[in-house]
């Protein structure tokens, strides 16, 4: 692009256009003019910086139609009287689509719209610039010149730099007449579609996990200065990232592998950087330099066709961030702030560690934008009583830190800023479900007995001390599953024997009397011990986890079957070994075990009174070698989750997939009947512990299958039981026996119809 200017170019450097713009927009801002005459000001200053013949702004308005607010060059007329209906034209394009739009011929593209008022007729070129801020389109900027030409690479980052202070100029606001659209639209009631992975309902206020940090200062006094504090931004963005790749840890797999790629794809691309110096060689804030870039390349990404690129957006998104939050010094997470007692979390994405950072006693809710019903996070939502939903689309942009919500996980409704009769509305809901649960409260002491007199073993799943109080309050048997891994993940480092032994012993102690199997540590995929090294893995869920870290480092799963032992002096102990693949892992396992009682013995410590060892069944091949490790065990307990997601090679952390088969399929029901006959052949108690356990119907087709003992999240306990008290096991067993030799597919709809014509309580 051109810029006019006195200087001879041959004997000074010509000084960076965007320089130019920038100090000249800077001195228009700080005129004591009002709103209105800053913005026409700054019309005709680009229309003269960058020769073109028009320079315009449209201002969106609250219906979605562009307000011509200022313009150079069409006719002053047309001024707060043309108004673009929503999408309509190129400028509505370019707001549609939140893209510049760059086009030699205008008049002649079929989505050109023809304004008589304007006269415009004469101007064939035409390039539009969305203006906006926060994600939030506000206007459109648009430059137009007669003779037809494309406008440089350098011309758009010129009009984009010039968006960012006009939306800054805009949200001041100083302007007039303009309630802007980001305000407007973060304080209208919205109601979002999400979908439910952890039961209940949350009124609280949102507080964003990774807050976006808002860029205000746009024009640098200093750019060498300027330039330094970038420099050191992206080498602490290249040195956290790096760290995270050393280390990958795996808790974070799911955020950071995406980050990672991403980073490695934009620091290959030496051209993301380098824009971003040159922003601020050019007068801009390294915080506004990212900004634009960022929305530069965004607009380049939406372009592309290919969805991998589209993809990519998010990850574009989260780096940015990042560098953002590392500018304004701001590296830690929302947890370390105050949060407010009725905290409603919103994060893109979260492992379960992340959510044990949290104080828990002041989360009512968590709102993931990625994430699905069966991943670890939604496992420890559950266990902490947290009403969570899971896919919930672009919620981000829309909130803000503070605006009160409802998370409703029973509908998988999410209402942002809701009106005072939708909270009442739920308020009366949340009565209502306190009802249910007193209703429960008073089944606690009743035996869980189907309508025939089968006697079903409810036990709950658990993994923190926090979860003790839930075994006398639901009424349950027993703890099913103590996954001792939560303990590590809360622990900033690996917790000695000693810790160890005292927290198996408060369990025990807690659990007065009550059956407690502890689950060893089922570490690995989307559950990663922050301090313990892991190797990268490119299929983690597939990868070295749970049993298999525990033969090939023994030492952990000695120290941990120790401090149980220790623990359990004298009181029955229940020790399941997660992901046994083959017979001869329990083979190896159980003498690591016997080993370290015999050391106990030993040492003259009180062992155990009673030392029971179970496999969990969670990997298919296990269910064709039954024969071998039964003999072997004293229990087993189907894990779910993970069998249905090998069974079904559906990654049980992929939204994508994770839905696709139905754990009430023929096959799925199959495979855990073969389970539970074997088991009734070999005289093994049998329990499944998987999610699917605590939901009633699920619950109701698994009796039918043969199980008498289920363990599942603490509030279900009273659904469930509410659902065996009104079962006839018999009929529904003789029932399923029919569908699993000739149905195929889903049994969903029977297992529902059958329930309805029978009078079973699915609350
Ligand atoms: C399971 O896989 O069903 C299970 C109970 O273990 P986790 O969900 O902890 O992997
Ligand atoms: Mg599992």
């Amino acid at each position: 692009m051109q810029t006019r200017r006195g200087d001879d170019p041959r004997t000074t450097p010509p000084e960076p256009a965007l320089r130019v713009i920038m100090r000249r927009l800077r001195e228009i801002m700080a005129e004591p003019d009002s709103g209105q005459a800053r913005l026409d000001k700054i019309v005709r200053q680009i229309a003269g910086l960058m020769v073109a013949e028009v320079c315009s702004i449209y201002i969106k308005r609250q219906d979605g139609s562009l307000e011509l607010f200022a313009t150079e060059g069409l006719n002053p007329e047309a001024v707060h009287n043309t108004r673009l209906k929503r999408g309509e034209g190129l400028v509505g394009r370019c707001a549609e689509l939140g893209v510049p739009v760059n086009e030699p011929d205008a008049q002649n593209h079929p989505a050109f719209s023809y304004r008589p008022e304007t006269g415009e007729e004469i101007y064939h070129s035409l390039l539009a610039v969305p203006i906006q801020r926060g994600g939030l389109l506000l206007g459109v900027l648009v430059v137009q010149n007669r003779t037809p030409r494309v406008y440089s690479e350098e011309d758009v980052e010129v009009l984009q730099a010039t968006t960012m202070i006009i939306a800054e100029h805009l949200v001041s606001g100083a302007v007039a007449g303009i309630a802007v659209e980001s305000d407007i639209s973060r304080s209208l009631s919205a109601v979002i579609k999400a979908e439910p992975i952890s039961d209940g309902i949350a009124l609280g206020h949102i507080v964003l996990h990774e807050p976006r940090v808002v860029v205000t200062e746009l024009l640098s006094e200093n750019p060498d200065l300027e330039l330094e504090r970038l420099e050191a931004a992206l080498d602490k963005l290249g040195q956290t990232l790096d760290e995270m790749l050393r280390h990958e840890t795996l808790s974070k797999a799911g955020a950071h592998k995406d980050v990672l790629e991403a980073y490695r794809m934009f620091a290959a691309d030496k051209g993301w950087m380098q824009r971003i110096r040159d922003g601020v060689k050019e007068g801009l804030t390294a915080e506004a330099a990212v900004e634009r870039v960022h929305n530069l390349t965004r607009a380049r990404m939406l372009r592309q066709n290919d969805p991998f690129w589209r993809e990519r957006l998010r990850d574009l998104d989260d780096l940015s961030d990042r560098l953002l939050r590392i500018l304004a010094g701001r590296t830690s997470a929302a947890k370390d702030a105050a949060l407010p007692n009725d905290t409603i979390l919103v994060a893109r994405t979260m492992g379960p560690a992340e959510l044990l950072d949290y104080d828990r006693e002041k989360l009512r809710g968590l709102i993931i934008e990625d994430g699905s019903g069966q991943s670890h996070v939604a496992i420890v939502a559950r266990a902490l009583g947290i009403a969570a939903v899971a896919q919930a689309g672009s919620v981000i942009e829309r909130v803000a830190t503070g605006d009160s919500a409802i998370v409703d996980a029973t509908s998988g409704e999410i209402h942002l800023r809701p009106s005072a009769e939708v909270v009442a509305a739920y308020s009366d809901k949340v009565r209502f479900l306190a009802r249910r649960q007193r209703r429960y409260e008073a089944l606690r002491e009743r035996p869980a007995a189907t309508k025939d007199g089968a006697r079903i073993e409810l036990n709950i799943n658990a993994g923190l001390l926090a979860d003790l109080p839930h075994l006398t309050e639901s009424g349950a048997d027993g703890i099913g599953l103590f996954r001792t891994e939560l303990q590590f993940m809360i622990s900033n480092t690996l917790p000695r024997l000693e810790q160890q032994t005292r927290i198996y012993r408060q369990v025990l102690d807690g659990a007065v009397g009550k059956r407690v199997v502890f689950r060893t540590l089922d570490i690995g995929s989307d559950k990663a011990l922050p301090y313990l090294r892991h190797p990268s893995e490119d299929n983690p869920a597939l990868g070295w986890r749970a049993i298999r870290i525990a033969l090939d480092r023994p030492a952990l799963l000695r120290m941990q079957t120790r401090a149980l032992l220790a623990a359990a002096a004298d009181r029955e102990l229940s020790l399941m070994i997660p992901m046994v693949t083959a017979a001869t892992e329990i083979a190896s396992a159980k003498r690591l075990i016997h080993r370290e009682l015999a050391i106990q013995r030993r040492r003259t410590q009180t062992p155990p009174s009673r030392l029971r060892i179970g496999a969990m069944i969670e990997v298919p091949s296990i269910i064709y070698e039954l024969d071998a490790l039964l003999p072997m065990v004293d229990f087993v307990s189907v894990g779910s989750n993970d069998l249905l997601q090998f069974l079904f090679a559906a990654d049980r952390t992929n939204p994508r997939v994770a839905h696709r088969y139905d754990s009430l399929s023929v096959p799925a029901l199959r495979a855990m009947k073969a389970v539970v006959d074997a088991c009734t052949r070999y005289g093994v108690p049998v329990t499944l512990c998987g999610e699917m356990a605590g939901r009633p119907l699920e619950a109701m087709a698994l009796i039918a299958i043969g199980f008498r003992s289920l363990s599942m999240a603490p509030a279900s306990i009273g659904p469930v039981k509410t659902m065996i008290l009104s079962l006839n096991a018999g009929r529904l067993q003789k029932q399923m026996a029919e569908w699993l030799t000739s149905a195929t597919g889903s049994l969903r709809e029977h297992l529902r119809r059958f329930a309805e014509g029978e009078g079973v309580e699915l609350s």
